[in-house]
């Protein structure tokens, strides 16, 4: 069987490209010497539903009939950008498919290169323990992933901040093209380090009677930019007044709004006992599991003073994966027999941020409950059903999150297009 890798660029010799140049000597066709071959092909697997193709991203022989040339018949196969279709190449005698034979068969497969860059021994030594799994959850999907290099960051750091790609970790500032990568746009850089958090509003909207107001964080506070606005009023309808100059951060996860000197608001309290009501919101170190961006995959390993169990690190891993396999997808075209456009598929388990996690992931097994809109936008969350596994593309890491995709996902990722140019307008050329 051929493995014929579909989204990358062509290279016979590799078994790179969708279209499989083919050759069979005549007389392994016929015993008479033919002049004329017949060619077909014969789908021979669980292959991705033609409603999902176009008439030209079908599989599809660029010639039906082909002549004898030096005793050989020569054809060229295209096939379509999914993974996991395999066809039965047949060949027989103009008019005679009764003596077919099989030239070959062929799988389509993707390929993507990667290569690590772990912060310290560590982080080496749990991407390891993580790698097989991983792999091996991909190559269900018809993704393989072919390790290029495993090196260290360029800098340890014990808290990283996800922004700007992270650069600093394996941009070397001295080299021309410091992005530079073989196979681009079909390289993933994997970035294993300490700890990962995203700068998250949060707001705070208490209603205190006291002068100087303190307030503890779920998380740690930035250690610039921490406060985004800030206002009281004597609650319930007194005008608001900006307080931005009366916040001070107290400690990691402490701030305090000290009012002593608003006069408006003592002459409030003392004449009618009425409450004062802060507005605050603040930045705060939203600690992530993981994040993908384009071609960039990052893996954090410690859980607060705890190293992350490897079961979560290989579903963190194949959820990132996921999200560079632009996944999860909401709908997808769908074509009519003849190839033309016709309708849309839509994927009954897809949500984004509005219900849950940045981004967008599948709601398989878990349900929407009522939150704070401070939390999720729409007022409602997805959390998982008791007792029930999730897929791995649910928003959130918890104890029984699945380790690879549902059978929802799956086919999904299969027909994700991982040509070049679907890449690059992913930014899989940009880190
Ligand atoms: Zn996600
Ligand atoms: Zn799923």
């Amino acid at each position: 069987m051929i493995k014929q890798y579909v989204n990358l660029p062509q290279d016979p010799a590799e078994h790179h490209g969708a279209d499989l140049p083919l050759e069979v000597e005549a007389s392994n066709v016929s015993a008479d010497n033919v002049r004329y071959a017949e060619w077909w092909i014969e789908p021979n697997g669980d292959n991705t539903p033609e409603r999902y193709l176009s008439r030209r991203q079908r599989a599809h022989l660029q010639q039906r009939i082909t002549r004898n040339r030096r005793d050989h018949f020569a054809n060229t196969l295209s096939l379509p950008h999914v993974g996991g279709d395999r066809y039965d190449i047949k060949c027989s005698k103009r008019n005679d498919r009764n003596s077919a034979v099989t030239i070959d068969t062929v799988e389509t497969w993707r390929k993507l290169f990667f290569s690590i860059y772990a912060m310290d021994d560590r982080c080496a030594t749990h991407i390891n323990r993580v790698k097989a799994p991983v792999l091996s959850a991909m190559r269900d999907v018809f993704v393989e992933l072919v390790e290029h290099q495993s090196v260290r960051t360029q800098v340890q750091e014990n808290y990283t901040e996800f922004r700007n790609g992270l650069r600093h970790y394996y941009q070397d500032p001295n080299a021309a093209d410091p992005s530079a990568l073989p196979n681009r746009p079909f390289h993933l850089r994997v970035l294993v380090l300490l700890r990962l958090f995203q700068p998250m509003p949060t707001r705070y909207n208490p209603t205190t009677s006291h002068i100087v107001h303190y307030q503890n964080t779920v998380n740690e506070l930035m250690e610039h930019n921490w406060l985004v606005s800030a206002r009281a009023r004597l609650a319930p309808n007194g005008p608001w007044r900006d307080v931005t100059a009366q916040c001070r951060r107290m400690g990691a996860r402490q701030f305090s709004a000290d009012l002593t000197d608003q006069r408006e608001f003592w002459d409030g309290l003392h004449n009618d006992s009425r409450n004062i009501e802060l507005d605050i919101t603040v930045r705060e170190k939203f600690n992530a599991a993981g994040g993908s961006i384009g071609n960039l995959v990052i893996l954090a390993i410690m859980d607060g003073d705890q190293e992350t169990a490897t079961q979560f690190s290989i579903a963190t891993m194949v959820h990132e994966l996921g999200h560079a396999c632009n996944q999860v997808i909401d709908r997808e075209r769908t074509y009519n027999g003849r190839g033309s456009p016709n309708g849309w598929d839509v994927n009954s388990q897809w949500y984004n941020n509005v219900n849950g996690g940045v981004g967008d992931h599948c709601n398989l097994n878990a349900s929407l409950q009522a939150v704070a809109v401070s939390v999720a936008s729409s007022g409602q969350i997805y959390r998982p059903n008791p007792g029930q596994n999730t897929c791995v593309m649910y928003h959130q890491m918890h104890p029984r999150i699945g380790q690879d995709y549902c059978n929802q996902c799956k086919p999904r990722v299969k027909r994700a297009d991982l040509g070049q140019s679907a890449l690059v307008s992913r930014n899989w050329n940009r880190f």
